[in-house]
């Protein structure tokens, strides 16, 4: 039986666990907390095939610049001489393209629907309940310059095969007949569907835990034992454990730790912030993007009702800003006027950081250096969406299997 560390228990880390344990391997999960403070948490829950248009798109990079000198923007970086982010920049500079644009919409409408696909299979697991619901997506507008472009995202979307539609403003607000929308239309994701992120995550770890998955909390890996190009054990401060294969899957951590075993990657942490109200007066529907505010509302298992957004571009050591909740906040009352919503203490607003690629497409495959060495990261605002489809490659790769679909676009190396 083939023995498999896996690096990190985000969404990425337990998703692979889930299929190489299936495969047949004997798995251990290693994390360097308690399985809970990571992004795979607090986010907003979509499962998104709408999202095929990357983060590396023509315009973000003025957009950002402009946003930049305002603590309530939506995207933020922090500039600095950090290597790391100037590596970043510019890749992600050279990255944000029209070609970019077309070469990653093939590849991310693959990945995100075979992810999909399997959340409808673990929807069916019994016991195994995270909130599932295929109700659709609306991408809410307020401009005419943003409904022009949502135009082309709608056709766009129809030539990928994906189900959508444009709506007016009476057809959104006869969506959401109980609340006031100021918006003059949004787009349909009838393709998208949501889970509630903490119950995903809670039952995965609880069903791994069934099926004799090992989970080791609170160490870090700091380092490997190599030979004969393999690593052949992952070390800890505590332990040091013995492996056939491992799986990288540390999130926003993960540069650092391709680095102890010989690869580049282009990563920087991107931070977002969110609010749960857990028995919410108000209501929505449908999970809504407010696309000028740059903010996600998902109305989630039952009564709760979480509202996500910011990219702010740090290190993960960075004091967090809460005050960037306003941003948030604001932008809900300025579509939703109902929702007078005020900013929370701060214990109780979450914070994660998205692992962001520099061209906005995930990371997964082998590494050149060694051949038993599988990364899995770099997921950006979509690593809930294509958790289980990662996972499901990362086991074919692990296996030598063909893979589901073409892994090709998100080769690990490739920026070098
Ligand atoms: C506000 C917000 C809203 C979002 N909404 C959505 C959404 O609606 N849909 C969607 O698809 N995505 C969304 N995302 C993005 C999504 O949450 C992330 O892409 C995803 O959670 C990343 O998962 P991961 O497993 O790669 O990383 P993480 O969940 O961060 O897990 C990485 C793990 O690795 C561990 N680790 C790190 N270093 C080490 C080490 N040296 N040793 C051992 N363990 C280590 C960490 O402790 C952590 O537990 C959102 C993110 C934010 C912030």
């Amino acid at each position: 039986m083939k023995n498999v560390v896996v690096i990190g228990g985000g969404i990425i880390g337990l998703s692979s666990a889930f299929y190489l344990q299936q495969s047949g391997c004997k798995v251990t999960v290693i994390d360097k907390d308690n399985f809970k403070d990571n992004c795979s948490y607090g986010n907003a829950g979509y499962v998104c095939p709408s999202h095929f248009i990357p983060l590396a798109a023509p315009g973000i990079i003025w957009q950002g610049f402009k946003w930049m000198f305002n603590s309530k923007s939506p995207f933020y970086v922090k500039p600095s001489f950090n290597k790391a982010l100037i590596d970043w920049g510019l890749n992600f500079a050279k990255s944000a393209t029209n070609k970019n644009v077309i070469k990653s919409a093939i590849p991310l409408r693959d990945i995100s629907l075979l992810s999909q696909h399997e959340f409808e299979e673990w929807n069916k697991i019994p016991d195994f309940n995270f909130g599932y619901e295929h109700k659709g997506m609306l991408e809410v507008f307020q401009t005419e310059k943003v409904g022009e472009h949502a135009h082309h995202t709608v056709e766009k979307a129809k030539e990928l095969g994906l189900d959508v539609s444009l709506l007016n403003y009476e057809e959104l607000q006869a969506l959401e007949s109980q609340t006031k929308i100021n918006a003059i239309g949004a787009v349909k994701f009838n393709c998208d569907s949501h889970v509630y992120p903490d119950k995903l995550m809670d039952g995965l770890k609880k069903l791994l835990l069934a099926k004799g998955v090992e989970f080791k909390y609170g160490e870090t890996v700091q380092s490997f034992e190599k030979s004969n190009g393999v690593v052949t054990k992952v070390i800890t401060k505590e332990n040091a454990y013995p492996a056939d294969d491992v799986v990288i899957a540390t999130g926003s951590w993960s540069k650092e730790i391709a680095e102890l075993v010989g690869a580049k990657i282009s990563l920087m942490p991107g931070r977002g912030y969110s609010l749960t109200l857990e028995d919410s007066d108000y209501k929505l529907n449908h999970p809504m993007i407010l696309a000028e505010g740059r903010v996600a509302i998902t109305p989630m298992d039952g009564n709760k009702i979480r509202f996500g957004g910011t990219m702010e571009v740090v290190p993960t050591t960075a004091k967090p800003q809460y005050e960037r909740i306003n941003g948030v906040l604001n932008a809900v009352k300025d579509f939703l006027p109902e929702f007078q919503i005020e900013k929370p203490a701060e214990k109780d607003i979450w914070y994660g950081y998205r692992p962001c690629s520099a061209d906005g497409l995930p990371y997964i495959g082998k590494i050149k250096k060694y051949n038993n060495v599988v990364i899995a990261t770099g997921h950006s605002m979509m690593g809930l969406s294509l958790g289980p489809g990662s996972g499901k490659l990362v086991s074919q790769l692990i296996n030598r299997e063909p893979t589901s679909i073409d892994t090709k676009a998100f080769e690990v190396e490739r920026f070098n």
